[in-house]
This record gives C-alpha cells, sequence and structure tokens, in this order.
C-alpha cells in the first residue's frame, strides 16, 4: 500500500477512487492477527514445553515488570505524563498483601481489593494534588512519593523495616491448588497480562480514550472538544496505579517475601526505561519493554563484570547507553520499528446502519445566538481587542474581517474562553458564559476551527472528526475496556464519516491526520467541529490553503448549514467568498470594530477601503 497521500490537495482529488482506500468490509490478510494468536499460542504453550524452571522465572518476572509498563505506556506513550513513582505503587500492593496476610492472617484473595483501593486513594490525591499544575510537577511528586514510600517502609517496625516482610503465604486457588511453582504462577500472571493488555487497547479505541490520546495535543485542542482534561488525566493515572499495584500483589505472592529495594526510585526509572525501550505508544511496547530489559539485565549482570574485571551493579551504566542510544535512533522504541513493518489495515465499518445521535434543538431563525458588548483583550502593553461590540443571530453568516493582526483571533479565543477577556460581556443561546472554561462553552453548542490547525496527527482522519463529537457520547474507561461501548461508539463513528463525507472528505478517513494536506486538515477541522452538532460555528481562516474550486465547494456547504439554521462566524481574508457567502460582516482594524454592516455597505466603506488598501487614516480613538 502507497503511502496515501495525494500530490494534489483538491476536494476532487480526495474523492478519486484510487484513494478510496478502507471502506472495504473485508478485513483481508490480517498479519497483526495472525502475529498476536501465534504469540500467545507460544506463551501458552511455554509451561508444558520441557524448558528450564530459570526461563518460567523470567517469563514470570517479565510478565509482572510489563503490567506496570503498561500502566507507563498508558500515561507516558499515550497520555504524556511522566511517573517515576511506579514502583512505589508496586510497593503498595505488594506491602498491603504481605502485612494483611502475615500479621492479621487475611485471606490473599481479600487483601486485593484492599491493596487495589489504597492505591486508588493514594493515586487520586495525589494526581488531583498536582495534575492540574503544569509540566513538571507530577514528575517531580511521583519522585518524592516513590522517595518517601521507600524510606517510611525502611523505617517501620510494622513492616521489618529493611528486611522487609517474610512468610507471605502462597495463593490458593478455590479447588485447593496452590501456585506455589513458577509453573502455577506462569498460568496467573500471563492470562492476566494479555487480558490487561487487550483491555488497554481496547480502551485506546474507544470514545475515553480518543479523548486521552486527545490530552497530548496539548489542553485547548481536547477541552475546545469538551473533553475534561483534568478528570481524563487523574483516571488514567489511577487506571496506571491499580495496574502497578496488581502487580506487586502477585510479585509478593510470588516471591513470597518483601522488602522496600523492589520498589526504591531507582526501580521505579528502570520501569520508565522498559516503557520507552518497548515503545510507550504501543501496549504490545510495555511487553517487549519489560522483556528486553529483564533479559539484557541479566546478561548485562554477567557479562560486564567479567569484562570489567571486577564486581558491581554495571548494568545500570549499560542501561543509561542503551537509553541514550535508543532515544537518538529509535525514538518510539522497538515496538514502533516492528508495528511500522507491519501492515496497516483500515478499521472495518460496521456503523453503516448505526442510529444517528440525538440533535440539539436549534434556536429559531433570527433569535440572537451569540453577543458580545465591550469585549477587551490586553496582552501587557498591547491592547489586542479593544471594546468589541458583536452579535450573530440564528441562521446568519457574520463575516469578521480586517487586517493581519487586527485582533480577529484573539476576539474568537475570547468569544471560546481559550483566553479569558480583560473586560467585556459575552452571552450565548441566551445566557452568559462570564466564568465558563473553553470546555463548558464548547458544551453549549460553541464549535470552532483553529487559524493554526490543532488535530492528533497520529489519529486517523475519523477518529479526529469523532473527537469532535466527545460530549454526544458518554461511555467511560471501563465500558470501554469491558467492550460495552460500541453501540455508541458506532453512532460516533457514523456521525464523524457523515460529517467528513458532507465536506467532501469521505475517501480520506482512515488517512492519518497528520498526511493531510494543510487544506485537506483546515477542512477536517470543519468536519470535526460539525460533529459536535453546534449552534455557532467559529471558523478562523477556513479557506485559508484552498484552492479556488475547494472555496467554492466550502462556501456550497456553510451556505447549505446556514439554510438548516446553523448560525456562522467566518475570519476569512477572500474577499470574493466573504463578500459573496457573508450575510453582514463586522470589520476590524487595531483591536477595534470598524463597522458592521452588509457587503454592499463594507466594500462602499472609505474608511475599511482605507484599512485594506493601507492608506494612512485616522485611528478611531
Ligand atoms: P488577527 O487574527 O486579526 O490577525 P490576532 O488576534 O492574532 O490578529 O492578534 C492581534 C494582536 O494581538 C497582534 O498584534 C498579536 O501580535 C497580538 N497577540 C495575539 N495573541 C497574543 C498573545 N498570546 N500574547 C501577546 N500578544 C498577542
Ligand atoms: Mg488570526
Amino acid at each position: 500500500m502507497s503511502r496515501p497521500h495525494s500530490p494534489s490537495n483538491t476536494l476532487a482529488s480526495a474523492r478519486a477512487p484510487e484513494l478510496q482506500i478502507g471502506t472495504s468490509d473485508q478485513p483481508g490478510p490480517d498479519l497483526r492477527r495472525a502475529g498476536l494468536i501465534l504469540f500467545l499460542l507460544a506463551m501458552a504453550a511455554l509451561p508444558l514445553l520441557p524448558v528450564p524452571e530459570f526461563w518460567i522465572t523470567q517469563a514470570v518476572y517479565i510478565g509482572l515488570y510489563a503490567l506496570v509498563a503498561l500502566g507507563l505506556v498508558l500515561i507516558t506513550g499515550i497520555v504524556g505524563l511522566t511517573s517515576f513513582g511506579q514502583a512505589a505503587f508496586v510497593g503498595v500492593g505488594a506491602y498491603t498483601t504481605a502485612w494483611l496476610t502475615v500479621s492479621h492472617g487475611l485471606s490473599p484473595w481479600l487483601t486485593l481489593p484492599l491493596a487495589l483501593s489504597a492505591t486508588a486513594v493514594i493515586a487520586a490525591m495525589l494526581g488531583w494534588l498536582t495534575l492540574r499544575m503544569s509540566g513538571h510537577y507530577l514528575p517531580l511528586a511521583t519522585m518524592a512519593w516513590a522517595l518517601s514510600l521507600y524510606y517510611l517502609l525502611g523505617n517501620l517496625d510494622t513492616f521489618g523495616k529493611y528486611d522487609g516482610i517474610v512468610d507471605v503465604p502462597a495463593l490458593t486457588l478455590p479447588g485447593g491448588l496452590t501456585l506455589d511453582s513458577g509453573r502455577s504462577f506462569y498460568a496467573l500472571v500471563w492470562p492476566l497480562l494479555i487480558v490487561a493488555s487487550l483491555a488497554v487497547r481496547r480502551l485506546l479505541d474507544s470514545r475515553a480514550g480518543r479523548a486521552l490520546r486527545s490530552v497530548k495535543g496539548g489542553t485547548t485542542l481536547a477541552e475546545a472538544m469538551g473533553v475534561d482534561t483534568f478528570r481524563a488525566k487523574v483516571h488514567a493515572f489511577v487506571l496506571a496505579a491499580l495496574l502497578a499495584a496488581l502487580s506487586g500483589w502477585l510479585f509478593a505472592h510470588f516471591q513470597r517475601t518483601v522488602n522496600p529495594s523492589p520498589f526504591a526510585l531507582n526501580k521505579g526509572i528502570e520501569y520508565l526505561f522498559m516503557a520507552v525501550l518497548g515503545g510507550a505508544g504501543h501496549v504490545w511496547g510495555a511487553v517487549a519493554g519489560a522483556a528486553l530489559v529483564k533479559l539484557l539485565e541479566d546478561q548485562l549482570r554477567e557479562l560486564l563484570p567479567s569484562l570489567l574485571g571486577s564486581s558491581g551493579n554495571f548494568e545500570i551504566i549499560g542501561f543509561g547507553i542503551i537509553l541514550i542510544l535508543t532515544l537518538q535512533y529509535m525514538r518510539d522504541g522497538v515496538w514502533e520499528f516492528v508495528d511500522r513493518k507491519l501492515p496497516r489495515l483500515p478499521r472495518r465499518v460496521d456503523w453503516r446502519d448505526a442510529a444517528p445521535l440525538p440533535r440539539r434543538a436549534q434556536p429559531p431563525r433570527g433569535q440572537t445566538v451569540l453577543a458580545a458588548k465591550g469585549l477587551r483583550k490586553v496582552f501587557g502593553g498591547l491592547v489586542a481587542v479593544k471594546d468589541v461590540e458583536l452579535h450573530v443571530d440564528a441562521g446568519e453568516i457574520v463575516g469578521l474581517i480586517g487586517p493581519n493582526g487586527a485582533g480577529k483571533s484573539t476576539t474568537f479565543n475570547l468569544l471560546t474562553g481559550v483566553l479569558p477577556a480583560s473586560a467585556g460581556e459575552v452571552s450565548f443561546v441566551g445566557a452568559p458564559v462570564e466564568g465558563l472554561n473553553s470546555r463548558q462553552i464548547a458544551l453549549r453548542g460553541m464549535a470552532r476551527t483553529f487559524q493554526h490547525v490543532k488535530m492528533m496527527p497520529t489519529m486517523s482522519v475519523l477518529e479526529n472528526v469523532a473527537l469532535g463529537a466527545h460530549a454526544r457520547g458518554h461511555a467511560g474507561m471501563w465500558r470501554a475496556m469491558m467492550r460495552i461501548d460500541r453501540a455508541e461508539e458506532r453512532q460516533l463513528m457514523k456521525t464523524a464519516q457523515d460529517q467528513l463525507e458532507r465536506i467532501g472528505m469521505g475517501g480520506l478517513m482512515h488517512v492519518p491526520a497528520g498526511s493531510l494536506a494543510l487544506g485537506q486538515q483546515r477542512l477536517m477541522e470543519i468536519a470535526r467541529a460539525l460533529a459536535a452538532d453546534p449552534v455557532l460555528l467559529l471558523l478562523d481562516e477556513p479557506a485559508a490553503g484552498l484552492r479556488h474550486r475547494e472555496k467554492a465547494q466550502l462556501a456550497d456547504v456553510l451556505r447549505q448549514l446556514r439554510d438548516e439554521g446553523l448560525s456562522i462566524l467566518l475570519v476569512e481574508h477572500d474577499m470574493d467568498m466573504v463578500m459573496n457567502l457573508c450575510d453582514r460582516i463586522v470589520v476590524m482594524e487595531f483591536g477595534t470594530r470598524l463597522m458592521d454592516g452588509t457587503p454592499a455597505q463594507v466594500q462602499a466603506d472609505p474608511a475599511v477601503r482605507a484599512a485594506y488598501l493601507g492608506t494612512v487614516h485616522e485611528e478611531p480613538a
């Protein structure tokens, strides 16, 4: 399959037959699925083969590590949060069960929910305290958390100080079977890991997963799509911590003893290393990374001291070198390298007859949808928007024009809540939006595109557009992992496809958004905004990068939308398009509103002509 990227970027070419990839219903020869099945068969056969016990033990450790790395893939690779504290969550899982079973005689099956609950509470608290703040607070907080837990465990008599707790009981299954051998434990750990990996994969391919993935694109985009980014981050962080705690619970009953060192900060760094080396963007990267690190560790531990002629923990140095080489030559990890070689098949279209999503009631034609008064924005010494007044009525296309730097995009950001206004009032569908953030405003029915396209380049065009319909769905992370979200998911996909077809991009829906030409990316943003079923659509230079014919087609679509009752506020530099399309035009210059009138009035106005021709004229006071 050649790269699905058209050299000419016309709407017509977007519909060309050779680009109709992926709309077929046949899954085709799925090498990926075959590979997964082969891998599962091999892993299932391993304990039945006469392999040495040592191999089985290694495989159990790889499984335990991979569970932790899986959580890191989710938070680091997918959501973009860095945690050095995963080993400490493993510790919470391990110590909870060790302490409760040894000192209090509780059954391990009872300690599992207790360990998971304790972890969820700690992770939610850590996340809640730090995730509102930007970037580096979470990594620092997780480091502090890892350090304090290590010293706490090492100094508490109850937990046996640095010697830890010994004689942790083995797990016993209800039938009386005791999991005290490597092989029996393997039969518990690996199925759990496979189930967890598949659950995370399912999560990524869902409404909640798209929301999580969108957070990495920055909060402006995600919030404008109606995603509560803070909540999404906390949820992902808690889920990752739960995977770590599960690993810890298993670890305690496998080793039958716990002490603080496997849960220290350096182990937390090692887990992060596994995720990065394996490929933090992929679920299977966690398994690959855990296997590579575990096997490398053993090799280096034997090889390096004999090479260097002295004993010591030299493998740490080896890891450091490998990490630097990985970041230099395989940024996205080993699995990304493998993944790129595997055929990429379009997703199966199974939503053709899905029921349409319920639609919002549109306000009656002519009613004021948006009204701004005295809108002002000051950036330091620059007044970018100066007491602007503006209104849009239902079923009206209003143009917002003015030379570069006039304050049009800033006005958009004020209206949509992306930026707080320095002064002024905005009311939308009859209620003030004062104090609302961009997500809350989006939920009320304001959808927008961005002058500088914001999208998730590795997600398909379809997924990007489906993100726009986020607020019209409800299924969360658990429903996605249990795969009981499919009916709603089909509705979201159908909405996304319908909107893409409406703007003539149906043939490109399975292509990664990053491979689109700029003009097509802008059109995709319009489809995404429409997927939200908005009352008001704000378009910031939608025709930039489009050819003449594409512009005419875009204008047709916008006219049709207006006829359906949608209200549109349009920033555009193409004067032909603006004059032919808009019912009313607001002209801005130097942050102020120069005039508000019909296209004919605007064209006849000497001040507007002066502003556009660059003639010197008095700036209105
Ligand atoms: P337009 O979209 O009409 O071209 P903008 O709204 O992007 O204009 O910009 C208006 C003015 O505000 C410009 O002078 C620009 O440099 C300034 N400006 C915009 N955003 C910021 C910001 N975040 N910080 C400082 N100045 C800004
Ligand atoms: Mg602009």
